[in-house]
């Protein structure tokens, strides 16, 4: 790509998202750095399911969430849960997010977010290529399984969301279940597979490949954690670090779950909570499904990694600083076994290993993803939720349009940071 850039831009943030936004914006000739406070990688994209999900267009918040939400919170294995303590701090968003599951809405957010999740193979290959990270993305599709065949009548508006924006099925009974995925229970009575879907078997890999060949095109990293901006007028001058001031013309937040201190330093109150998630792995597993496969009913996937057999998943609403609650992971290696019944009833402590990670959510389950209020040298690029692998390398290429002043090749008005006054 010729390069049309020239700004110094500082990305904040070395998650997947800052990873691919800094790669998008250096290919377009900008002078790139990223802001990274803690291990590039090391947040939410460490260790999530590796998932690169097209048909990711369901909302968390769904129709009859508003009953759902009780009958998981008291059920100890159910794949929700709060610490009461708490419940007063985020009870506002608990509000905002009943108030998103109506069906009017969730046919805009599916709407809004296909082509953010839809492109996620398309914008991340140019830079898996670059990278040499070929052997971490796969085009395998993923599976749904669920133990009643009437389960997919159950999530019959999930699957009607899905379709009406494009996604593709196809669907199993039993016995072609054993025939695809041989290794999984034969309670599971129905399947459905998503050809289009992809995944990485290397979530930190990934990122790392991206960041280092980031960094041989001549991107810097620097280890500080940026603490605001200074701005003359509605003009950006510098990013506000902990150790001084760092001069830029453009500045993106990509700070995940930690976003919401800087968006409010610049005039915008965002709902930005967690749901922290957890994984537990098995390294050398006995068998491993040889796609992602995600079981309907725990709310959990299994997937093939480089380093072992990986479940991720569940939702847990603590707050950013609460300890993890290690039950949370182990639930999920019960469930595996499950799912998985040629795993061993026993695993040595030294073949596991679990890990909690903070997904950014917004209620409306939407990103943000546009300028500030207070500059348009500013960028938000944070709050992907549940689905922030999947739609990092498109909104990379929607924030270097956005930085060179091109219109984006996707509608972001409902991502808009305004939307919520
Ligand atoms: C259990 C689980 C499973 C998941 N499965 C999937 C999946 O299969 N597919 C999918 O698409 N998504 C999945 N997700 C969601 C996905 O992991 C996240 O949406 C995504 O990783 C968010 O990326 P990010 O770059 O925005 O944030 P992060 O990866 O959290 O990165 C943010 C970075 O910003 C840094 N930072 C924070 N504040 C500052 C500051 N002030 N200055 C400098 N640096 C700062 C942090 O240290 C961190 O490195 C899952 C999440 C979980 C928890």
């Amino acid at each position: 790509m010729a390069a049309i850039g020239g700004k110094r831009v500082g990305v904040i943030g070395a998650g997947m998202v800052g990873v691919c936004v800094a790669s998008y914006l250096q290919r377009d000739g900008h002078k790139v750095f990223i802001l990274e406070r803690g291990v590039p990688g090391h947040g939410a994209s460490f260790g999530n399911a590796g998932a690169l999900n097209a048909s990711s267009v369901t909302p968390m918040s769904m129709p009859g969430v508003a009953w759902n939400v009780p009958r998981w919170l008291f059920d100890p294995v159910g794949p929700l849960s709060l610490r009461w303590r708490y419940l007063p701090a985020i009870a506002p968003w608990l509000v905002r997010f009943i108030r998103a599951g109506s069906p009017e809405k969730v046919h805009a957010q599916a709407r809004a977010l296909r082509p953010l999740v839809g492109a996620t193979l398309d914008a991340l290959m140019p830079l898996v290529r670059d990278a040499g990270a070929e052997d971490l993305v796969h085009r395998l599709g993923h599976l749904y399984v669920y133990r009643s065949a009437d389960g997919p009548e159950k999530e019959r508006l999930d699957w009607e969301l899905r379709r009406e924006n494009g996604v593709e099925t196809d669907a199993f009974d039993a016995d072609e279940l054993r025939q695809l995925e041989p290794a999984l229970s034969r309670d599971y009575r129905r399947g459905i597979l998503v050809r289009e879907n992809g995944h990485t078997s290397n979530p930190l890999a990934l990122v790392q490949r991206l960041l280092d060949h980031f960094r041989r095109a001549g991107g810097e990293l620097v280890p500080a954690g940026a603490v605001g901006f200074r701005l003359d007028g509605h003009r950006l001058t510098a990013i506000r670090t902990g150790e001084g001031e760092l001069p830029a013309d453009a500045s993106v937040i990509c700070a995940g779950a930690w976003s919401r201190p800087l968006a409010h330093s610049l005039g915008d109150r965002i709902p930005l909570e967690t749901e922290r998630g957890y994984h537990l792995m098995i390294r050398d597993p006995e068998v491993m499904p040889r796609i992602p496969v995600a079981d309907a009913d725990g709310k959990f996937v299994a997937t093939p990694m480089q380093t072992g057999l990986r479940f991720a998943g569940t939702v847990e609403l603590a707050g950013l600083a609460a300890p993890p609650d290690w039950r949370r992971a182990r639930i999920l290696l019960e469930q595996g076994r499950r799912m998985l019944p040629g795993l061993a009833a026993d695993h040595p402590a030294e073949r596991i290993s679990m890990w909690m990670g903070h997904r950014p959510s917004l209620p409306d389950s939407l990103p943000v993803l546009g300028p500030s209020r207070a500059t348009p040298d500013v960028i938000y690029a944070f709050g992907h939720g549940h689905v922030g692998m999947t739609a990092a390398p498109m909104t990379g290429r929607v924030v270097a349009d956005l930085v060179a002043g091109r219109r984006p090749s996707i509608d972001i008005v409902p991502f808009a940071a305004s939307r919520f006054g």
